[in-house]
């Protein structure tokens, strides 16, 4: 939003107790706002009634709660619900918007967020990658779209694989991490977030140096020449180089590694793809997620047929990697596929 107060969500206990210490409210004051911006998710100042109504005054005039609600909502036939958000204008001024997508199962509610207005990764068959990047979003504008939905008592795992790249935005999605897992926020275990990337390699380590929680890294073909030819990233930091840093890591416990594998028809789903992913993934304990391409509009790419997933996937799992091919959820609202955010910015 264009409002150039401070937006409260997103700032972790330290932050809070700066800017106590600044504008002369006592330090127990900054655990009472983490806790009613985080534990009861307040949306106003004037809920956090066990503060002073001068602090409170004060906070108004200083800053925001950073709270927005979604301006739309689609509901796909299976439950799945697909929000979009406005966020602030981009360096051009254009009003920018995301979405952030609901999907229930049973008992788990997983929320897929969105990282930044657009991407710079360029992926072929993505629609979001064809849009170009239009800025980052905030801690406040990635942990909005978790406290802003109607489901938020019903989350159990957050999923960082809406728009964007986390690792290209790293500092905002670290600290919208903070927020979910520290104890002065939601307190959750980490191992319920799970953040994808393309697989830049710096940005990487440092997540997986400084968080505890799952990565899936965007696969989608074993071929280096391949891969270049539908996801860019290849050339500056090739799927070997990624595994190699992967490989440095323990992926026993209970921290999950886990690839990404859209299936396209005639270019990535044959059993030769399946044997040199076997080789490539050898000595990593992981998992593969086999995910059905939902076509869209402008991209010349097909769905595999059901029956090259299964064969692609039963061969993964007779040579000892775990392989699932993921439920497809939400097709009908084209889940996650950034085009309600782009169709938004286009008419405005
Ligand atoms: Fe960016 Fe992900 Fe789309 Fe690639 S698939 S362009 S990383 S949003």
């Amino acid at each position: 939003m264009t409002d150039t107060k401070i937006e409260l969500l997103g700032s972790s206990l330290t932050e809070l107790q700066a800017l106590c210490a600044q504008e002369g409210l006592p330090k127990f004051a900054a655990k009472q706002i983490c806790d009613w911006l985080y534990a009861k998710h307040v949306d106003s100042m004037d809920a956090m009634t066990n503060l002073s109504l001068k602090a409170r005054a004060r906070l108004e005039e200083i800053a925001s709660i950073g709270r927005h609600d979604p301006i739309n909502c689609m509901v796909s036939k299976d439950g799945t619900k697909k929000y979009l958000f406005e966020v602030a204008s981009s360096t051009d001024g254009t009003q920018q918007y995301v979405e952030t997508v609901f999907i229930p199962d049973g008992d788990r509610g997983t929320l897929c967020v969105s990282c930044q207005m657009g991407c710079k990764m360029g992926c072929r068959f993505c629609v979001t990658g064809q849009q170009g990047f239009h800025g980052n979003l905030s801690a406040a504008d990635i942990l909005n779209q978790i406290f802003s939905i109607p489901e938020f008592d019903r989350l159990t795992n957050i999923v960082y694989m809406g728009m964007g790249e986390p690792m290209d935005n790293l500092d905002n999605v670290l600290a919208s991490i903070a927020v979910l897992t520290s104890d002065w926020g939601l307190g959750w275990s980490p191992h319920r977030i799970t953040v994808s990337s393309v697989g830049i390699v710096p940005g990487l380590k440092r997540f997986l140096d400084e968080s505890q929680c799952h990565v899936a890294v965007s696969l989608h073909n074993p071929y280096p020449a391949e891969r270049l030819t539908i996801m860019p990233m290849q050339k500056a930091y090739p799927i070997a180089q990624v595994l190699a840093l992967l490989k440095q890591y323990d992926w026993h416990g209970q921290r999950r590694i886990s690839f990404e594998y859209t299936m396209f028809r005639g270019l990535n789903d044959d059993l030769k793809h399946a044997a040199e992913l076997v080789r490539l993934l050898k000595g990593l304990f992981c998992r593969v997620n086999l995910i059905r391409f939902h076509s869209s509009p402008n991209t010349p790419y097909q769905t595999s047929s059901p029956k090259a997933m299964d064969q692609f996937c039963q061969y993964l799992n007779d040579h000892g990697i775990i392989c699932t091919i993921r439920a497809s959820r939400g097709e009908d609202i084209m889940a996650a596929c950034g085009l309600l955010a782009g169709q938004n910015r286009q008419n405005n």
